[in-house]
């Protein structure tokens, strides 16, 4: 969904909708389980445009310790501030633009007129991932050594000690 800012009237725009994302788009290889219901308010204030709403979904995601898919549950809530890229901003505000940008990482620009709402919610989607996804925080993984989920039970390889530390200690203990 794309959105003119020209045509965004006085009284903003409210928009609840059904996003059809690509999930190619996403950073973590993964699908869309539920839709992307999204609320979202768009108004001007002057040369900027604020996008604020929240983006409701759920992803099928592969555990990065035993590799199974899981079901991650985006809820998320975004407050951007729009400025139009190469806007002709008079000294005032261009330095309003350029004080925010640095304090404020939500602040965005637009181009040729329109602010592209899908990858607006595609980024927020894709901030909200987890930077490990994990089914759970308790997921022991697999074993290095035979690759069995150790979440169904252990498989009976024995893990070699590799701590030197905790070598040592063992050698103490016998006497060594
Ligand atoms: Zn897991
Ligand atoms: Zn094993």
């Amino acid at each position: 969904m794309k959105i003119f800012v020209d045509d965004i009237p006085q009284k903003g725009l409210t928009i609840n909708e059904i996003f059809d994302l690509n999930p190619n788009e996403l950073v973590e290889e993964g699908s869309f389980v539920n839709p992307v219901s999204c609320h979202i308010q768009i108004y001007r204030e002057g040369d900027k445009v604020v996008v604020r709403g929240e983006v409701h979904t759920t992803l099928e995601l592969l555990c990065s310790r035993c590799l199974a898919p899981y079901h991650e549950p985006v809820d998320s809530r975004f407050d951007l501030v729009f400025f139009e890229e190469d806007g002709d901003w008079d000294e005032e505000n261009s330095e309003e633009a350029k004080e925010i940008q640095e304090e404020d990482v939500n602040t965005l620009f637009y181009e040729n007129g329109l602010i592209d709402l899908d990858n607006v919610i595609l980024d927020q989607i894709n901030l909200s991932l987890p930077f490990k996804p994990l089914c759970g925080e308790l997921c022991k993984g697999i074993c290095p050594i035979c690759g069995k989920d150790l979440n169904e039970g252990p498989c009976g390889c024995e893990v070699k000690r590799k701590d030197p530390r905790i070598q040592k200690i063992t050698d103490t203990l016998r006497g060594k």
